[in-house]
């Protein structure tokens, strides 16, 4: 419900559409594919890490930027899967999750009356950071074109003007999977470098990509390390979205700012956490379920579309898009009473109406629990009239 206490500038956000949704399933008993986090643990070895540091004392207050292990190992982390050098004192800053590291960015760079391209559909937190900061987003359509997604370098020059502050780029995508190719990152590049912006590229899926595709930091293009932000975090590549644990790395022009504004949201967070991400992220990429959710992809997306329905195949991420053919938020309401399945509705992360019929199923889901899915949907009666 709407409170008049809420100032104007944030009354657009409710509760979050995940929260609402997590909700519904629970209240209807239905299988959860709208909030994106697995059925399944992390690793054994990140798990025993954290209770170890439970069990040895580590749990009061870590130092402001994080503790030093787990600063140096993202330098480590950067260096060896990008060739990217940041130095773990000055250059990376731990956070409450990529969240944290997303807002203060926005807050240290934005003022009010500042603008922010963002391309929808958008994540939810970043309309939101945005706003906090009281400055104003322009956002850029990523289409659908051919098999996947795009967007127009004109439409992300138009967005662009003498107020622009920022712009926050998210590779891989959520919610549509798209991993920005070469082109795209250069037309960002670009826009950035003509226009002086911070670029604050949201790279929390990185290691969650399939059929042989490699994300690409845009930090490594020409020039773009000095003026980007680079946000990761621990919850998806170890299948722990609970424990929080993001970082960002920056040169310490950008850097700085943003953690003066992170010691007043969090000041810090998961003092036994941080350690225990410390202890496995060198292993990173063979530790990230990324064959196990190619697999799940693979089942729903063959699973919905043996019902009928238009799906994009994401490229990465926990997400696969659906052209349902109709309003998507219908549809999301109907479908736990009527399947007992819970999807989201991706229109609400675009300000256009392009993702009307977009929703959203995420497959980061035990392969039978898919199969229940796709087996539920089918006997509700809904279909995506392709059949
Ligand atoms: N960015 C994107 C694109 C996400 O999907 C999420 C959801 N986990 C986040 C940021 C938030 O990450 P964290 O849980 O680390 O705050
Ligand atoms: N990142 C998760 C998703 O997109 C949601 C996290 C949240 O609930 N804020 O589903």
């Amino acid at each position: 419900m709407e409170s008049p206490m809420l100032v104007p500038r944030l009354r657009e956000f409710g509760t979050t559409i995940f929260a609402e949704m997590s909700a519904l399933a629970v209240e209807t008993n239905s299988i959860n594919l709208g909030q994106g986090f697995p059925d399944t643990d992390g690793p054994p070895q990140i798990l025993q890490a954290a209770v170890d540091a439970i069990g040895s004392g580590q749990n009061q207050y870590p130092p402001g930027p994080g503790v030093p292990a787990l600063r140096q190992a993202v330098s480590r982390h950067q260096q060896r899967c990008y060739g990217l050098e940041y130095d773990p004192d000055s250059e990376v800053l731990v956070t409450a999750g990529a969240t944290e590291a997303i807002a203060a960015s926005l807050l240290a760079c934005c003022d009010t009356g500042d603008e922010v391209v963002v391309f929808e559909p958008y994540y939810d937190s970043y309309t939101a950071a945005v706003a906090m900061a009281g400055a104003t987003r322009r956002v850029v359509t990523l289409e659908r074109n051919g098999t996947g997604w795009g967007f127009d370098p004109a439409a992300l020059a138009g967005a662009t003007g003498p107020r622009t502050r920022a712009i926050i780029l998210n590779s891989p995508h959520n919610p549509t999977g798209h991993v920005f190719g070469p082109d795209e990152l250069r037309a960002v590049a670009e826009l950035a470098t003509a226009h002086d912006l911070v670029v604050i590229s949201d790279e929390v899926y990185e290691h969650l990509t399939f059929d042989g595709v490699h994300h690409v930091p845009i930090a490594t293009l020409p020039g773009m390390r000095d003026r980007t932000i680079t946000i990761g975090s621990a919850g998806k590549t170890f299948s722990v979205t609970g424990w929080k644990v993001g970082w960002a790395c920056a040169p310490p022009q950008l850097l700085g700012p943003v953690r003066t504004v992170k010691q007043f949201l969090t000041y810090v967070n998961g003092a036994p956490f941080q350690p225990a991400v410390a202890a496995v992220l060198d292993d990173a990429e063979n530790l990230a379920p990324r064959v196990e959710l190619e697999a799940q992809r693979d089942l729903l997306c063959a699973g919905l579309t043996g019902l009928g329905f238009d799906v994009v195949v994401p490229q990465a991420t926990y997400f696969a898009t659906v052209d349902v053919g109709r309003d998507a938020v219908g549809f999301c309401r109907e479908l736990p009473a009527r399947a007992g399945v819970v999807a989201i509705p991706s229109s609400v992360f675009y300000d256009s109406g392009a993702g009307d019929r977009f929703v959203r199923f995420a497959f980061c889901k035990r392969p039978s629990v898919l199969e229940d899915a796709v087996s539920r949907i089918a006997a509700s009666g809904l279909s995506g009239g392709r059949r």
